[in-house]
C-alpha cells in the first residue's frame, strides 16, 4: 500500500444505491478503505444511529464547526446543511489508507479543488424511473422531499462531466469490483507520476 491514501469522492443521485455500495466495499476491502461520517442538520431516518450514518447535529452546532475551520467543506442540500469533518480524514489518510467522502456535488467540486488529487466518482442507477422507484420504495421520505430529490438529481446531471468516473449500479457485486478496480488504477497511475 501506498505511504499515504488517495481522498476519493463518490456522488449520486439521492436512491442511487452509492450508500449501499460504499458500505459493501468498506465490508469487503476494510483494510483499504475509511468512510468518512459527514455532520448534518437533517433529521435522522428510521434505523439511522448518531455517529454511524451521520453526526446529526443542531444548525447552530453546524455553524460552530463552519466557524472554527473543522469542515473540509459544506453545502446545502434540500433545505439541510452537510459537512465533511477535517481531523477524521486527514488522520486516515495520514495513516495509508484511502478515504471515501460520500456527498453532493458541490461539495465535491470544493473538495477537488482544495485537493487536486481527488479521485470523483459519479453513481448512477440504470434509468430514471429506477431512482424514482427506489426513492419511494425507500419509504422514508414524503412525496414533497422527494420531488425536490429528484429536481436535484437533473440539476446534479448536468455537473456529471466534471468527474472521472461514471459507473452505472445495476448489479452491486459487479459495480463494488468495478470502484475497487478503479482505485486501484489511481494508486497505479499516481505512484508513476
Ligand atoms: P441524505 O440526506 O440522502 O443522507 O444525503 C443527501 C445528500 O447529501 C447526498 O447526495 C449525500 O451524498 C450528500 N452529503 C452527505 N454528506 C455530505 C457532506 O458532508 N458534504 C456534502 N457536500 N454533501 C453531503
Amino acid at each position: 500500500m501506498d505511504k499515504k491514501g488517495i481522498l476519493i469522492v463518490v456522488s449520486g443521485f439521492s436512491g442511487s444505491g452509492k450508500g449501499t455500495l460504499m458500505k459493501a466495499l468498506m465490508k469487503k476491502y476494510p483494510e483499504n478503505y475509511a468512510l468518512s461520517i459527514s455532520a448534518t442538520t437533517r433529521q435522522p431516518r428510521e434505523g439511522e444511529t448518531d455517529g454511524k450514518e451521520y453526526f446529526f447535529i443542531s444548525k447552530e452546532e453546524f455553524e460552530k464547526m463552519i466557524a472554527n475551520s473543522e469542515l473540509i467543506e459544506y453545502a446545502k442540500y434540500v433545505e439541510n446543511y452537510y459537512g465533511t469533518p477535517r481531523d477524521y480524514v486527514e488522520r486516515q489518510l495520514e495513516s495509508g489508507k484511502d478515504v471515501i467522502l460520500e456527498i453532493e456535488i458541490q461539495g465535491a467540486l470544493k473538495v477537488k479543488k482544495a485537493f487536486p488529487d481527488t479521485l470523483l466518482l459519479f453513481i448512477t442507477p440504470p434509468t430514471a424511473q429506477e431512482l424514482r422507484s427506489r426513492l419511494v420504495g425507500r419509504g422514508t421520505e414524503t412525496l414533497d422531499v422527494i420531488e425536490s430529490r429528484m429536481d436535484r438529481a437533473c440539476e446534479e446531471a448536468e455537473g456529471m462531466d466534471q468527474y472521472d468516473y461514471l459507473i452505472v449500479n445495476d448489479d452491486l457485486d459487479t459495480c463494488v469490483e468495478e470502484v475497487h478496480q478503479i482505485i486501484r488504477g489511481e494508486h497505479h497511475r499516481s505512484t508513476r507520476n
